[in-house]
């Protein structure tokens, strides 16, 4: 195996871009919680290592030129990957010993509402998106205060970073006023996860609808202009059932993508519609896209339509018909990524994302189709859970691989703990059985962010306690009583 590395010149215009967009450097976390330094959950992230090198991995790099080495280094120069192959000089790096462990390009959760955070597993059997909405949209959010939209998304960018999710599209909404939009973003910024941002209009109550449509121009003004952050980009969510255009035109105009809850049967008939105005873009991105009839699937590949499916969401809402289009988006020459959406229900990790658009794929394909089941197999849907999301998310270019030029976004599975060995199938063991206890090390950009199997910087007990503390208000202000042990969630009555 050849050691592959970056060219000279390729290095220097991703070091001028990485400094141009400010991913280098230590910042300062933000205080959305409170002034008092002490109350602050998450420690000022540390700067970008200046060398790194992971020592001994077996390597599952996402790329076809780099390939799967079953013993090997990675070589990391500020943020970016410079070299992976076998016995690399250290060369007075920092070095990570990744024996018995599997390196994996960080996972893209290509969709979820990360303000829901605190309300994980409120509404377990939700049956319906009626029934998801009464314990969010409907009940909760319309008390949410700017620092609660901060809880929110730091305990949903923590909980990724823990699981091995490098990148986040954060679909905010519930952006009630520029200050809580400023503390989703100051949440992620803080958290040190790779995301990208996209804010939405609430879906109840009362807002202040000046704050729309300029959120997103001055978002871009505060944090990518003149102060960038390399992790963060810029997206608007689109209005739902109802698509916004005039929307779409301000989010083209800042270069920000276009995220849209797209569920098949209520919005399929527009297509042809926003096609022949030309409205329908690569820098679109639809959720789900469940049950859309073949005219759909094939405007949105003319197109160049990013799609982001939801194995789980799809299922557990009934959405459609409850099945996720990764089948479909495939057959039709997409590749889409894989999303979580919801923690309200279910858990937040992309291993099981995998596993249940295994187990679907492999059902649908179970009547006679013998070619559809074999190629359901755990390195396609490792895939999807990387490089195909990065694509979705735009930011192929930058992660979603390792691959020599690109940021250092990695995850060090281990595979000596007991659920774990031995790793006699390398993607197998990572797909089908691998989970959030096994996910040792974290690199974003970079930055170690978990190492040893603990995050790093995180004062787990100042985040419960300001998790707590959101909690106790939204519960309050909405007039919510908990039901630990309740096999449904009652809608609360309007207030
Ligand atoms: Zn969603």
């Amino acid at each position: 195996m050849k050691t592959i590395t970056i060219s000279r010149r390729t290095a220097i215009s991703f070091a001028a871009a990485t400094c141009f967009s400010g991913v280098i450097g230590a910042r300062e976390t933000s205080s959305f919680l409170d002034l008092d330094q002490t109350t602050r959950v998450v420690a000022p992230l540390n700067p970008v290592a200046r060398k790194l090198l992971i020592r001994g991995a077996t390597i599952i790099s996402m790329d076809e030129n780099v390939g799967n080495l079953a013993k090997g280094d990675i070589l990391i120069a500020d943020g970016t990957i410079v070299a992976i192959g076998v016995n690399l000089n250290s060369n007075g790096a920092e070095v990570i010993d990744a024996a018995e462990m599997i390196a994996i390009p960080g996972m893209v959760d290509t969709h979820r509402h990360c303000w829901e955070g605190q309300l994980r597993r409120i509404n377990p059997n939700a049956a319906s998106l009626e029934d998801y909405s009464n314990a969010t949209h409907l009940s909760f959010a319309k008390y949410y205060r700017p620092q609660d939209i901060y809880v929110g998304n730091m305990v949903s960018a923590l909980g990724c970073i823990d699981v091995g999710i490098t990148t986040v599209i954060d679909n905010s909404h519930n952006s009630r006023s520029a200050a809580h939009s400023d503390a989703a973003v100051e949440a992620l910024l803080d958290a040190g996860i790779r995301a990208v941002h996209a804010p939405g209009a609430p879906g109840a109550g009362d807002w202040d609808k000046a704050h729309w449509p300029g959120n997103l121009a001055r978002l871009k003004s505060k944090y990518l202009t003149n102060r960038p952050e390399g992790l963060l980009t810029l997206g608007v969510m689109d209005g739902f059932p109802k698509l916004e255009t005039d929307q779409w035109a301000v989010a083209r105009e800042l270069g920000a993508v276009i995220v849209t809850e797209f569920i098949g049967g209520d919005l399929a008939s527009q297509l042809e519609g926003l096609h022949r105005k030309g409205l329908l873009r690569s820098d679109n991105i639809f959720n789900h896209c469940t049950d859309l009839p073949e005219s759909a699937w094939k405007i949105l590949r003319e197109a160049g339509v990013r799609v982001s499916v939801t194995p789980r969401s799809d299922a557990h809402y009934g959405i459609e018909d409850g099945l996720n289009a990764w089948k479909a988006a495939l057959e039709h020459g997409i590749r889409p990524g894989l999303s979580v959406d919801n923690e309200t229900s279910y858990s937040g990790d992309m291993f099981m994302e995998m596993r249940v658009a295994f187990y679907q794929r492999r059902v649908q394909g179970k009547p006679g189709n013998a070619e559809m089941v074999a190629s359901t197999n755990a390195s396609r849907l490792l895939q999807a859970a990387t490089i195909d999301g990065a694509a979705c998310a735009g930011l192929d270019r930058r992660t979603g691989s390792l691959t020599p030029g690109k940021q250092a976004d990695i995850v060090l599975i281990r595979t000596t703990d007991l659920n774990l060995y031995p790793a006699n199938n390398v993607i197998g063991t990572v797909v089908h059985a691998a989970e959030r206890s096994n996910v040792d090390t974290v690199i974003i950009g970079g930055r170690l962010r978990k190492r040893g199997g603990v995050l790093l910087g995180v004062d787990q007990a100042k985040l419960r306690s300001a998790i707590d503390e959101s909690r106790a208000y939204l519960f309050k202000a909405a007039g919510y009583q908990p039901e630990p042990f309740s096999e449904s969630f009652k809608p609360i009555a309007n207030k």
